[in-house]
C-alpha cells in the first residue's frame, strides 16, 4: 500500500471533528486494507508503531526531525526553528519547505506504509555511538522521498502528535463498519443516492447529497420503534449490531491491539473474535472493582454466600509466565518486569506450573517490623530503574495473588471465581512476606464480614473486597463481579464560627457555614466551610433558614457577605477524606463534607471533637488509603 493512500485517509480524518464521520473513513479504508497490512496501518492511525503496551517507543527529540528537514529540504536549520516558531506544526513546517525542494528533485521513489513503518520502527532499535547519525538518516530519507502532505504526517507521527483523533471507541466502530455490514446495515440508513451505508446527518458522507429530511425520519422511525416496541425487528437489529461491538470490545480487552483485533475479524468474522486467544507475554486489561457503601448493598450484587477478602494497600501486578520467561504489568499495562526481580524469583520460586497469568496486589512491609506500609512508601519501586538490588531491601514488597486468567496456557477467563481459586490455592506455595494467596473467608452474613473487615484493618489492609463466587472474570470491565468496601470515616462534631450570606435564590439565608474544632488549650480552630447536606425546605429535615434563624442572634460581626457568629451551634459532620491545608487554622480541611445534623442540644461547644481527634483520624486514614 501507498503511504499516500494512509495520508489521505489522515486528512479525511482531521477534516471532521465528528465521531460518526470518522467511523465512516476509516471503516471504508480498513475494509480495502490486506490482511496482512492491518496491524500497521492500525498502529499507525493511532500514531504508533508498537501497540501501547509495548515500552518501545519512537522517542526522537525535536531537534533530531528538524537536523532531518535541513537534510532533506536544504533549508538551514535556524530557518526551520523560525517557521516552526511562526506555525507551532512542525509537520506543516516539513511539508512546505520539502515541497519546496521537490521541483528540483523528482527522482526519490514512492513512499509505501511498509517502508514508513519500518523506517519508524528502525528508529526504535539504534543505541549506542553513531545512532542519533543513524536516526536522523532514516528521518532524512522518509521525508526525501516524502510528496505533497507525507512530511506533514511523518512528522507528526515521529514526534507523538498524529492526533487524527481516533480512540479506542472509533476504532471498535469502525471495525464493526468494516467487516460486519450486514448488522450495521440494519442499524444506519442508506444513501438514497449513492446507496451506501452512512451516519445519520444533514448530507451523506460518500456523495455529499442531502440527507436532512431521511436521515431525521429513519431516526424518528427507530425511535419510535424502541419506544413501543411494536418493531420486534428494530430492536433485535440493534441487539446485533450491539453484540457486534461487544464481541470486539472482548477481543481487545483480551488483546490489548485493535491490529490483532482487526485482522481476525477481517479474516475469521464473529468467530475469530470470540476465538481470540490470550497471549502469554501480552498484557490483558485487568477487572475493575465497583465501590458500594453498605453491605447490605454488597450482598445484593455479588449474591449469598460471596467470598470476602483483604483488600490490600499496594499496586496491581499481572503476573505472567511462559516457559522460564517472566512479565509483570501494572494495572495500567506498563511493563514494570525489571523493577521487579524479587517478585520474578517469587514466581518462579513459589508457583507451580510454567504457563500462566496471575492477578495479584503487591504491598509493601517495613522490613524490620514486617508489617505492611501504606503504598505511597513504595509506589517509587514502581519508577525506579537504577539501585534495584537496594531498593528491594529497602522497600520489600509481598505478593498477594487473587486471582488466574490463563492456566497450562488455557484461557479460564470464563471458568467461575470458586474454580479459578480452586487453582490458585493449588499452585501458589503461600509464603508469607513472598507470595501469598490473598486472605478471604467464604460468608453470607453482614456480621461476619464486619469482624472480617476489623481484623483486615488490623493488619493494616484497607478493608475488604467481596467477590461472586459463580462469575466469570470480565477483563477491562468494572462490573459487580467484585466489590471494594473500605467504610465512611468517622463523623466530626463541629462549631459553627461564621458564615456566609447566600446568592440567587439563597440570598436569604446563611448558606455556607465555616466549622472548628479545640485545640489543646481549649481555642477554636477552623477546619474547612460546609454547604451541603441541608434542605431547601424546612419539612425535608434540618433547613437553611433554621440553621439561619439558629445564627442570626449569635452574629458579632458583618464583613461583606461574611458573618462572624458567637460559637454555640454544633453540627454533626460526615466527610471523605481528611486533608492536609494551610487555609484553615487547624492546619486540616474535610474533603467533601456534608452536614449531618444539628447537635447543639446535646453538645456544647466544649463536647466537639478536638484537633487531637482529627490528627488522630487523619493518621488512620493515611494508614488504609496510602
Ligand atoms: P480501587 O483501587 O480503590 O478501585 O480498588 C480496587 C483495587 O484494589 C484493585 O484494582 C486491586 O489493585 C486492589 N486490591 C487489593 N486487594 C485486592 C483483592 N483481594 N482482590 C482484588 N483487588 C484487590
Amino acid at each position: 500500500m501507498k503511504y499516500s493512500e494512509l495520508v489521505e485517509l489522515y486528512e479525511r480524518l482531521d477534516s471532521t471533528t465528528k465521531r460518526l464521520e470518522k467511523t465512516y473513513f476509516l471503516a471504508k479504508f480498513l475494509r480495502e486494507t490486506s490482511a496482512d497490512e492491518i496491524e500497521p496501518v492500525i498502529l499507525l492511525v493511532q500514531g504508533r508503531v508498537f501497540p501501547s503496551y509495548d515500552e518501545r517507543e519512537i522517542g526522537v527529540a525535536s531537534k533530531l526531525v528538524i537536523k532531518a528537514i535541513n537534510v532533506a529540504s536544504g533549508t538551514d536549520s535556524e530557518k526551520i526553528e523560525n517557521e516552526w516558531a511562526k506555525t507551532g506544526d512542525l509537520g506543516k513546517v516539513a511539508e512546505s519547505l520539502i515541497k519546496g525542494k521537490k521541483q528540483a528533485t523528482l527522482a526519490s521513489s514512492e513512499l509505501t506504509v511498509k517502508k514508513v513503518f519500518d523506517n519508524l520502527r528502525n528508529l526504535t532499535e539504534l543505541t549506542g555511538q553513531g545512532s542519533v547519525d543513524r536516526k536522523m538518516q532514516l528521518i532524512a530519507e522518509l521525508l526525501s522521498s516524502a510528496k505533497g502532505a507525507e512530511a506533514r504526517y511523518i512528522t507528526r507521527t515521529i514526534l507523538g502528535q498524529l492526533r487524527v483523533g481516533t480512540g479506542a471507541g472509533i476504532l471498535r466502530d469502525a471495525i464493526a463498519w468494516a467487516y460486519f455490514p450486514k448488522a450495521v446495515e440494519k442499524v444506519f440508513m442508506k444513501c438514497g443516492n449513492c446507496g451506501k451505508t452512512v451516519p445519520q446527518a444533514e448530507s451523506c458522507v460518500e456523495c455529499g447529497s442531502h440527507l436532512g429530511k431521511e436521515a431525521k425520519e429513519s431516526k424518528k422511525a427507530g425511535k419510535k420503534a424502541a419506544a413501543t416496541e411494536k418493531d420486534a425487528g428494530a430492536e433485535t437489529s440493534r441487539d446485533e449490531y450491539n453484540t457486534i461491538l461487544d464481541r470486539i470490545q472482548e477481543a481487545y480487552d483480551l488483546t490489548n491491539d485493535f491490529g490483532v483485533v482487526a485482522r481476525k475479524a477481517k479474516t475469521e468474522g464473529v468467530k475469530g473474535l470470540e476465538t481470540v486467544e490470550i497471549r502469554l507475554g501480552t498484557p490483558i486489561k485487568v477487572m475493575l472493582a465497583l465501590k458500594v457503601e453498605t453491605l447490605e448493598e454488597a450482598f445484593e450484587t455479588v449474591g449469598r454466600p460471596a467470598q470476602c477478602e483483604y483488600k490490600y494497600d499496594g499496586f496491581r501486578l499481572e503476573c505472567h509466565r511462559k516457559g522460564d520467561k517472566i512479565w509483570l504489568y501494572t494495572r495500567r499495562l506498563e511493563n514494570v518486569t525489571h523493577q521487579f526481580p524479587d517478585v520474578v524469583e517469587f514466581l518462579k520460586k513459589y508457583v507451580k506450573g510454567d504457563n500462566y497469568i496471575l492477578d495479584s496486589e503487591a504491598v509493601g512491609y517495613d522490613p524490620k517490623t514486617k508489617k505492611y506500609v501504606p503504598f505511597q512508601e513504595i509506589s517509587q519501586r514502581i519508577k525506579r530503574k537504577y539501585d534495584i538490588e537496594k531498593t528491594i531491601e529497602e522497600l520489600p514488597v509481598e505478593v498477594n495473588v487473587f486471582d488466574i486468567l490463563c492456566y497450562e496456557g488455557k484461557n479460564i477467563v470464563s471458568q467461575p471465581f470458586r474454580k479459578r481459586r480452586e487453582i490458585i490455592e493449588k499452585i501458589v506455595k503461600s509464603t508469607e512476606r513472598k507470595i501469598v494467596v490473598s486472605k478471604a473467608i467464604v460468608t453470607d452474613k453482614e456480621a461476619v464480614v464486619e469482624k472480617y473487615f476489623k481484623e483486615a484493618k488490623a493488619a493494616g489492609t484497607e478493608g475488604v473486597m467481596l467477590k461472586a463466587l459463580d462469575a466469570p472474570y470480565q477483563p477491562g470491565a468494572r462490573v459487580g463481579y467484585m466489590l471494594k468496601f473500605k467504610k465512611v470515616m468517622e463523623n466530626l462534631d463541629l462549631a459553627i464560627v461564621a458564615a456566609e450570606w447566600g446568592e440567587g435564590k439563597r440570598a436569604k439565608w446563611l448558606s455556607s457555614y465555616y466549622l472548628a474544632c479545640l485545640d489543646h488549650g481549649g481555642k477554636l480552630l477552623e477546619i474547612g466551610k460546609v454547604s451541603t447536606g441541608l434542605k431547601e425546605k424546612r419539612e425535608e429535615g434540618l433547613s437553611f433558614d433554621e440553621v439561619t434563624e439558629l445564627l442570626r442572634p449569635l452574629i458579632v460581626e458583618e464583613i461583606g457577605r461574611l458573618v462572624k457568629v458567637k460559637p454555640k451551634i454544633v453540627l454533626e459532620v460526615a466527610y471523605e477524606e481528611i486533608q492536609k491545608s494551610p487555609t484553615y487554622g487547624s492546619g486540616y480541611a474535610l474533603r467533601f463534607p456534608r452536614v449531618i445534623r444539628n447537635r447543639s442540644d446535646e453538645k456544647g461547644v466544649s463536647d466537639i471533637n478536638t484537633l487531637e481527634d482529627v490528627e488522630r483520624l487523619y493518621r488512620t486514614q493515611k494508614k488504609s488509603k496510602g
